[in-house]
């Protein structure tokens, strides 16, 4: 499939990304969701069963997997 960016000549291939979701005060990290990146510019297509998965994430209250370090991008001087 072609990319839906004007002007981007690539494709989108079949690929895995990560995603930060604020959940309420707090952001959760998502990793292995199933996307269509394009090969070009990087822009990224999610299924609508995925965005669905992933606003039931939103919710959940199952504990993760694992935790991450949490940075905030340093302010410039
Ligand atoms: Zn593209």
């Amino acid at each position: 499939m072609n990319c839906s960016i004007t002007g981007c000549a690539g494709s989108y291939e079949h690929s895995e990304v990560v995603r930060a979701i604020r959940q309420g005060e707090r952001i959760i990290v998502v990793e292995h969701i199933p996307a269509e990146v394009c090969d070009l510019c990087g822009d990224v297509l999610f299924t609508p069963e995925t965005i669905e998965r992933l606003e039931h994430l939103r919710h959940t209250s199952a504990a993760p997997i694992s935790t991450v370090p949490l940075y905030t991008f340093p302010k410039s001087a």
